[in-house]
């Protein structure tokens, strides 16, 4: 982009976003304003009334809406997602989390990465188009969940209308993804990475009984003991690690962008698995989770009081599932490598890797293509999410689903996410709307 912000086709996108992120759609049992919800959507019908005049809108659970553009042909439509509400704030923000301010050639608060940015990115383009009359080669869906953040119904409910009305999406693009600057050590080039599978999000509640008593009088291995040495031993025994194909794909496209020494081990990261695993289990946490799936122990609970024996010890197991491991086969680890079966294991929740959409597809190229186009110094490229997303729901009607926010986002920027200081440039906002805009024109007949 070239000149002054103002003068872009899409300039009044900023101000919309700032109208937006001034609503605090809180996503939280403890902080849920329903009013909140209903100020954004006719915050939404006041901003993009083509939208609502000309398309048909459905309100999906709650506070989502599902939107229906019909194209020229409905034999492969699309899908594309955002949703509408945020985590909660605390402190330590620069400017105030719901203020919307315009400050440095960004607009800062809670929701202008997540995922408020994509809400407008894909509403202005679809509102530009329509007062173009502009006619997409295929169907065109939007869909906006109203409690991603919670793990809630809105984006179930969605597929579920979807499925009534036999609509079978050839592609869907949700959020996940970004142009990822600094995301690679020694990597100058920003990368398009765009997840094709994310992690299965599974709990198990391990529990030790005993006797219990009074704290004079202990006996050896009681609940709590049994407890920790389950613990020690799953501390361990992580889950073997390789890296997984998306993982491949992206250090091959990212080889001639790499320093030169790193070129070739880059390139034939398909054979050189075993030494690309290593190191990055070794290279941290952040890493070593691309490389296996994860299992850390987050709750734990035994006597109420100091002075009592427990007489039941519990703990809670968080495990990020890999796209290539089982639900199944994780719990079977898990109880292998504990070995007491006086440790009652149960599961809570159970979710399998989603799973993986292809690369080598017109879709992706679609994505692909569009991405060179918008962000010509990016390095289009598939990886494996590590946190969950609404898209995973429509994994069940859909073979393509893709998740990338057209933006670009800096180190900093990526872990303000859900956390203080979130903020989108204008220019990165205004590039976003483009991209969803030339994506929607390129549609194949
Ligand atoms: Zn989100």
């Amino acid at each position: 982009m070239t000149g002054t912000w103002e003068a872009h086709p899409h300039a009044r996108a900023v101000e919309t976003l700032q109208a937006l992120v001034r609503i605090p759609t809180v996503s939280h049992p403890d902080q849920l304003d329903p009013q909140a919800f209903e100020d954004l959507l006719v915050e939404l019908e006041r901003r993009f009334p083509l939208i609502h005049q000309r398309l048909e809108v459905t309100r999906v659970h709650t506070h989502g809406l599902l939107v229906h553009w019909p194209g020229a042909s409905a034999a492969r439509p699309v899908v594309l997602m955002a949703h509408l509400d945020v985590v909660p704030v605390e402190d330590g923000w620069t400017h105030p989390p719901f203020s919307g301010d315009l400050v440095d050639g960004s607009v800062w608060g809670r929701g202008t990465l997540d995922d408020k940015g994509c809400v407008v990115g894909i509403c202005e383009a679809v509102e530009a188009l329509l007062e173009r009359d502009f006619v997409p080669a295929q169907d065109v869906w939007i869909s906006l969940g109203c409690d991603e953040e919670v793990f809630g119904q809105g984006a179930p409910l969605a597929v579920a209308e979807l499925v009534r009305r036999g609509v079978r999406p050839w592609l869907v693009v949700d959020e996940g993804g970004a142009v990822a600057s600094e995301a690679f050590p020694g990597i100058g080039a920003p990368i398009g990475v765009v997840g094709v599978t994310e992690k299965g999000v599974t709990s198990l509640e391990l529990s030790v009984e005993g006797s219990g008593g009074h704290a004079s009088t202990p006996t050896r291995n009681g609940p709590t003991a049994r407890l920790a040495r389950a613990i020690t031993r799953l501390d361990r025994a992580p889950l073997p690690a390789r890296v997984p194909e998306p993982t491949v794909e992206l250090f091959r496209r990212l080889a001639p962008h790499a320093p030169a020494p790193l070129r070739p081990v880059l390139a034939n990261a398909g054979r050189l698995r075993p030494l690309l695993t290593r190191v990055l289990l070794a290279a941290g946490p952040e890493t070593a989770a691309m490389a296996r799936t994860t299992v850390a122990v987050t709750t734990l609970s035994g006597s109420p009081a100091i002075n009592v024996i427990a007489a039941n010890a519990k703990a809670g197991v968080n495990i990020r599932v890999m796209v290539g491991d089982t639900v199944a086969g994780v719990v079977e680890h898990v109880r292998r490598t504990i070995g007491d079966d006086q440790v009652r294991l149960e599961v809570v929740e159970a979710h399998e890797p989603s799973p993986l959409s292809p690369v080598d597809d017109d879709a992706f190229r679609l994505l692909e293509s569009t991405i060179r186009e918008v962000f010509p110094d990016a390095v289009p490229a598939p990886y494996v999410m590590m946190a969950a997303t609404d898209a995973r729901h429509f994994t069940t009607i859909c073979e393509r689903v893709y998740r990338f926010a057209p933006f670009r986002m800096t180190l900093a920027q990526r872990q303000s996410i859900h956390a203080a200081d979130e903020h989108l440039g204008i220019e990165a906002l205004l590039d976003g709307v483009d991209w969803y805009r030339r994506l929607i024109e390129r549609l194949p007949a």
